[in-house]
C-alpha cells in the first residue's frame, strides 16, 4: 500500500530537443549573423538558467530581412499558383505534428508553461492553423467572389511571449495562404520556437525569402514598423504598445491590425451547473499562468450562489499542482519573467491595499526561478485597480451581481472588448447575453476554446481586426 498519495514526479523528457548555443537571424532562408553584432541570452523562467544566445537585431538587421521578403513576394511566391501554395502550408502543418513532442517540450522550457498544455493546445492549434489556412489557399476565389483578392506584399508581424507558436501560426498562415511574405518577429523572452519554426520551414522547402525571423527587444518590432517597405503590420500585444504603433502609422499607406489585452467578465448566473462553472473559471484564469488576452479575469456571481460557488473554487483552487513546466501533472507552471511577477506583485498588493479579501491555497512555491499561487480575490469593487486593469497573471477578482441587465452593465464596465463567458442552464438567456456583451468572442458554458475556423479579436481598447477563418484573410488582401 502506497503510504501517502502525493503524485511522483513524471517530467518529460528534455533530449528530444538539440538547442544551438547561438542563433543567428532567419533571412532569405539562411542563417545570418546579425549586422549589430548584440546579442542577448534567453533563460528557462522555472529556473533561471540560460538556454542559449539570441541575436538582437538592429535596423539594418531587419532592413536585410525586409529586402528578403521583397524579392520572395516579387520573384515569385507571390506569381505561384494557388494550390502550390497551399501545398507548402500542408507541408508545415504535417511537420508540425511530426515533431510537436520536441516543439511542446521546447515551448514549455523556453516559456514556462506546461507540457500538458503546451502538447495538448499549443501544438495541436497551431498544426490545425496551417492546415486549415491551407485548404483556403486555391480557395480566395470562392472565399471572396467577384472581389479578385490580390496579396498585399510584404507583412511584418510581431508577436507576444504567451503562445509563442501559436501566435506565429496565427500570422504566418492567413499571411501565406493570401500569397504575402513575411517577417516576423517573436517575443524577446520567448523567441526559441520561432528560431525551431525555421528549420520546418526548411524542411518543408519553402522559397527562400517567404519567411523570415528576426529576433529582439521593442527595439526590434519598432524598426519593422517603420520600414517603408513593409506593406502591412500585424501585432499581437499590450494596448500601450499598440497604440504607439497605431501612431507610428498615423497617415502612412501600411495597413494595420491590432490584437490587444483584455479584462473578461466571466458571468455565472444561478441556475448554472455550479461544479462545471467552476471548471470553466478555473480554466478561464489560471490556464497558461492566466498570461492570457482573454483570460476570464474578472469573474462575476449571482449573488444568491456566491458562497457556494466560492466555497467549492476554492476548494478546487487547492488541488492544482504548481510547478516543474515540464512535468506532466503540472497544472500551473512558471511565470513568463522577472518584469511580469513584478507586474503581477504590484497588482495584487494594490488589490490588498484597496481592501479586497485574498485567497491562495497553500502551496509551496519551487525556490529558483519566477512563480506565483493561484490567487482568488473576493470583496472587489469594479473601481479597484485588481478590477481594471489586465493582470496577465493567475489571479481573479470576484464581483457579484443581482440582475442579469447588472451583470451586462457590470461586464461592458471595462476599456477592453475581447471576449466574455456565460454560465447558464437556459438558451434564451445565452443569446440575451451575447448580444448585450461588448466582446469579440462570448463563450457559453464553456471558456478558452479556440477553433482556426472562428474569428477571433476584439473591441474597443482590446483592438481591431480579426484572426482566425474567413476574417482572418482579409487583411492579407486587397480587393480591386
Ligand atoms: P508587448 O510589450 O506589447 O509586446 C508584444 C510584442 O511587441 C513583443 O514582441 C515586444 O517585444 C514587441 N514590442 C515591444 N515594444 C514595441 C514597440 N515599441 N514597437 C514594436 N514592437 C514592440 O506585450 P507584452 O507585455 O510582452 O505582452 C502582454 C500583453 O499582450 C498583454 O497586455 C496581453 O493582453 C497582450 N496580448 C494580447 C493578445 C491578443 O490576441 N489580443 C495575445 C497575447 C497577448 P518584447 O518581447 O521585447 O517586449
Ligand atoms: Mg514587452
Amino acid at each position: 500500500m502506497p503510504s501517502d498519495w502525493t503524485y511522483a514526479p513524471a517530467p518529460e523528457a528534455r533530449d528530444i530537443v538539440t538547442l544551438e548555443e547561438r542563433y543567428g537571424l532567419f533571412v532569405g532562408g539562411r542563417w545570418v549573423e546579425p549586422r549589430s553584432g548584440e546579442t542577448y541570452t534567453t533563460i528557462s523562467p522555472a529556473t533561471e538558467e540560460p538556454i542559449a544566445e539570441i541575436a538582437q537585431a538592429g535596423k539594418d538587421d531587419v532592413d536585410l530581412a525586409v529586402g528578403a521578403a521583397r524579392d520572395a513576394h516579387e520573384n515569385g511566391w507571390s506569381a505561384i499558383s494557388p494550390s502550390e501554395r497551399a501545398k507548402y502550408l500542408f507541408r508545415i502543418a504535417r511537420i508540425l505534428q511530426e515533431r510537436s513532442r520536441e516543439f511542446a517540450v521546447l515551448e514549455s522550457l523556453n516559456g514556462g508553461k506546461p507540457i500538458r498544455e503546451s502538447r495538448d493546445v499549443d501544438l495541436p492549434l497551431a498544426a490545425a492553423h496551417f492546415f486549415y489556412y491551407a485548404g483556403w489557399a486555391d480557395k480566395l476565389e470562392y472565399a471572396f467572389p467577384n472581389r479578385r483578392p490580390q496579396p498585399v506584399g510584404v507583412a511584418g508581424q510581431i508577436i507576444p511571449w504567451n503562445f509563442p507558436l501559436l501566435m506565429l501560426a496565427w500570422k504566418i498562415a492567413p499571411a501565406l495562404a493570401a500569397g504575402n511574405t513575411v517577417v516576423l518577429k517573436p517575443a524577446e523572452t520567448t523567441p526559441l520556437t520561432a528560431l525551431l519554426f525555421c528549420d520546418v520551414v526548411r524542411q518543408a522547402e519553402l522559397p527562400p525569402g517567404v519567411v523570415n525571423i528576426v529576433t529582439g527587444d521593442g527595439r526590434t518590432g519598432a524598426e519593422l514598423v517603420k520600414h517603408p517597405g513593409v506593406d502591412k503590420i500585424a501585432f499581437t500585444g499590450s494596448t500601450e504598445v499598440g497604440k504607439a504603433i497605431q501612431r507610428e502609422l498615423a497617415g502612412t499607406e501600411k495597413r494595420l491590425t491590432l490584437e490587444l489585452g483584455g479584462k473578461a467578465a466571466n458571468v455565472i448566473f444561478d441556475d448554472a451547473a455550479l461544479d462545471q462553472a467552476v471548471e470553466g473559471i478555473i480554466n478561464g484564469i489560471y490556464f497558461n499562468q492566466g498570461h492570457v488576452c482573454c483570460a476570464g479575469s474578472r469573474l462575476l456571481v449571482q449573488e444568491s450562489i456566491y458562497e457556494p460557488l466560492i466555497g467549492k473554487l476554492k476548494r478546487r483552487l487547492a488541488t492544482l499542482r504548481v510547478g516543474d513546466p515540464l512535468d506532466k501533472n503540472t497544472d500551473v507552471g512558471a511565470i513568463n519573467s522577472k518584469a511580469q511577477l513584478d507586474r503581477i506583485k504590484e497588482l495584487v498588493a494594490a488589490g490588498e491595499e484597496e481592501g479586497a479579501e485574498i485567497y491562495q491555497p497553500p502551496c509551496r512555491l519551487p525556490e529558483k526561478g519566477y512563480w506565483f499561487a493561484p490567487t482568488v480575490f473576493t470583496n472587489v469593487a469594479q473601481s479597484y485597480r485588481i478590477a481594471q486593469e489586465e493582470i496577465f497573471g493567475p489571479v481573479l477578482s470576484t464581483l457579484t451581481f443581482r440582475t442579469p441587465e447588472e451583470a451586462v452593465e457590470k461586464a461592458n464596465n471595462t476599456a477592453y472588448g475581447l471576449s466574455a463567458g456565460v454560465w447558464t442552464e437556459k438558451g434564451s438567456r445565452i443569446l440575451w447575453m451575447a448580444q448585450r456583451l461588448r466582446a469579440g468572442v462570448v463563450w457559453a458554458n464553456t471558456y478558452n476554446r479556440f477553433d482556426p475556423a472562428s474569428p477571433f479579436g476584439g473591441y474597443r481598447e482590446s483592438g481591431f481586426g480579426r484572426e482566425g477563418g474567413l476574417h482572418g484573410l482579409e487583411p492579407y488582401l486587397e480587393f480591386e
